[in-house]
């Protein structure tokens, strides 16, 4: 029970995500926004390397795909918007500031239906903006030893969307099952790769911690900084921690920027509150500022495809599947469609069972093992079918079936894989017969216990027989027969 003077206390998380959009030019220029593999500065143009007199235009295909993301959001889109300058120096800002968007956004008001803990969740989607991405700064030790920093542009104006979520999350799981949905939903309209390795879906968060009744406020704690989904997880708990341990010894939590450090799994003051960027926003004159019309909305929203919240919740309607389950298969948008190529269209909530069973349990397995990307299995649609077709007709036990599997060549016939592999069904009844005699000769108190009626025994005649047919015989036939020789004499 604990003491009556102990606080309980509530967390409160807002997440900030910063996607890179899938266009081929710049935000503001020409310029190709693919910064992979390219020679540092050599995707540059005076706008991008923020010449005088150089002048922006926008790009209309990441209005486009930030318009997407903002209806794919339930988000509202205003009739105006208009675009803002966001001053601050560092060397990989080569303008001075930054084209982002202050007090008009794009789409506002939106949310996101997710899963966490089993349960469905409703996180609150404050605001969608487009913004432009800065360059990148290498650090190298140069021939003397000395410190050189050089600074690589070809990223700088690529083209970003800000999303920001409503303070409305409880708990680390929480945040980072939103934060996943949120991957998932931008992969599945297209507008961002969503890869955390490579930059291109990077996460800040904010936490601060109260009391339930209200006594005692923290500061809000900015958080950046994590490269991973773990991490976001890990940084977030280990804040929480960290408030919660503060206000219950009477001290305060400080309004900062902390930066996770992953190695040692703990988050680093950056800068206070005093220290806080004053970014002199003011509305950038060399844009106009955009109007969307509702035409253009209509025609964005009809677009859409499919999200993965509808294809989750219609595989439970249609299939009579759980919500777990479900919610596994649309995980990713390539595995959704396996699944259903595989059911082909009128198939019952039995043969979504077996087939659903089999990419779940098997295939999954399977791409864990071997280490495949998640959106790639290691069969195709056309050989679940088969397997499951032979399977139903009895050409192949679920035991043969389950061995074949990983010995399976990349586009091979099941059947004729086992043929080659000799797994196919006994079909022999002459075989069969044998095996079944030979069982009941090597267990004789089996077949006693069996005839005394003590039934269950024929258990273990059942797996003996099996067993003699190298696991080819059909479980089903095999009691037949068993059940047949042991009510003859
Ligand atoms: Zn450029
Ligand atoms: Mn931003």
């Amino acid at each position: 029970m604990p003491a009556a003077t102990e606080l309980a206390f509530e967390t409160v998380i807002g997440l900030e995500v910063h996607a890179q959009l899938l266009t081929r030019s710049k935000m503001y220029c020409a310029c190709s926004a693919d910064y992979a593999d390219a020679p540092p500065n050599s995707h540059v143009c005076p706008v991008c390397l923020g010449l005088p007199g150089a002048l922006p235009v926008i790009n209309r295909a990441a209005i486009e795909i930030c318009l997407r993301t903002g209806l794919a959001l339930n988000c509202l889109v205003p009739a105006y918007c208009k675009l803002d300058r966001k001053n601050y120096v560092y060397p990989d800002l080569p303008k001075g500031y930054q084209i982002s968007q202050y007090d008009l956004p794009l789409c506002v008001s939106g949310y996101l239906l997710f899963e966490s803990g089993g349960q469905a969740r409703r996180g609150g989607i404050t605001r969608v903006h487009i913004e432009e991405d800065t360059g990148r700064l290498l650090h190298r030790t140069d021939l003397d030893g000395g410190e050189v920093s050089l600074v690589d542009l070809n990223r700088s104006g690529v083209p970003l969307m800000e999303i920001v979520g409503d303070p409305d999350l409880r708990s680390p799981e929480e945040a980072r099952d939103e934060l996943v949905a949120l991957r998932q939903l931008l992969r599945s309209i297209g507008a961002s790769t969503g890869n955390l390795e490579e930059g291109a879906f990077r996460c800040d968060a904010n936490l601060s911690t109260r009391a339930t009744d209200g006594s005692v406020v923290g500061g809000k704690v900015e958080i950046k900084n994590m490269n991973s989904f773990r991490a976001v997880e890990r940084a977030l708990r280990f804040e929480e921690h960290r408030q919660r341990e503060l206000l219950a010894r009477g001290a305060s939590v400080p309004q900062e920027t902390r930066g996770w450090a992953e190695a040692r799994g703990v988050t680093v003051s950056q800068r206070t509150k005093e220290q806080a960027h004053d970014y002199r926003y003011f509305p950038e004159p060399d844009l106009p500022p955009l109007s969307i019309s509702r035409e253009q909305v209509a025609a964005v929203r009809a677009s859409l495809p499919e999200l993965p919240a509808q294809r989750r919740a219609r595989f439970v309607t249609q299939f009579g599947m759980s919500d777990t389950e479900a919610a596994l298969l649309t995980s990713e948008p390539r595995i959704a469609d396996f699944f259903e190529e595989t059911l082909g269209p009128n198939a019952t909530h039995a043969d979504a069972r077996v087939v659903a069973n089999w990419t779940v349990n098997d295939l999954l397995g399977l791409q864990r093992e071997r280490g495949l990307p998640p959106d790639e299995l290691p069969i195709t649609a056309a050989q679940l079918k088969e397997l499951v077709a032979a399977i139903q007709a009895g050409e192949l036990t679920a035991r043969a079936a389950k061995e074949l599997l990983p010995r399976l060549e990349r586009a091979e016939s099941p059947r004729a894989a086992a043929a080659r592999l000799n797994l196919l069904s006994l079909d022999d009844e002459a075989a069969l017969a044998a095996a079944v005699r030979e069982t009941m000769a090597v267990c004789p108190e089996a077949v006693a216990d069996y005839r005394k009626g003590k039934t269950v025994a024929i258990g273990r005649l059942l797996g003996e027989t099996i067993k003699r047919t190298g696991g080819r015989a059909s479980p089903d036939r095999v009691r037949r027969l068993l059940e047949r020789a042991l009510h003859e004499e």
